[in-house]
């Protein structure tokens, strides 16, 4: 699929949403989000979850920020970013899996 343009007819970047009803789910959006210069350009590009998965990817997520937060000090920290790539690498990994 090709990177869509939004209204300001420049080429969208690939965001992922964290939202309770859309944890991990990744959509296209205005690539100046954030500023003022932003227009409401917004398609979503991965298939909604249904409610279990919903419920496993919040979890999984959860736990993984979790353990962020346990990490003693000077130990390799999980960052929110590395949280978020492995949620969305087994969510990637759950979608290959459901379409065989
Ligand atoms: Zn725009």
């Amino acid at each position: 699929m090709a990177t869509p343009c939004c209204h300001c007819r420049y080429p969208t970047d690939l965001r992922t949403s964290w939202t309770d009803a859309n944890p991990g789910r990744r959509f296209y959006g205005c690539s100046k989000f954030g500023t003022n210069k932003a227009c409401n350009y917004f398609r979503w590009y991965d298939p909604a979850l249904d409610e279990h998965m919903r419920c496993i990817v919040q979890n999984f997520h959860r736990r993984i920020r979790e353990l962020e937060r346990r990490q003693p000090r000077g130990a390799y920290k999980i960052s929110f970013k590395m949280a978020s790539i492995l949620t969305v690498v087994f969510l990637v990994v759950v979608f290959i899996l459901l379409e065989k």
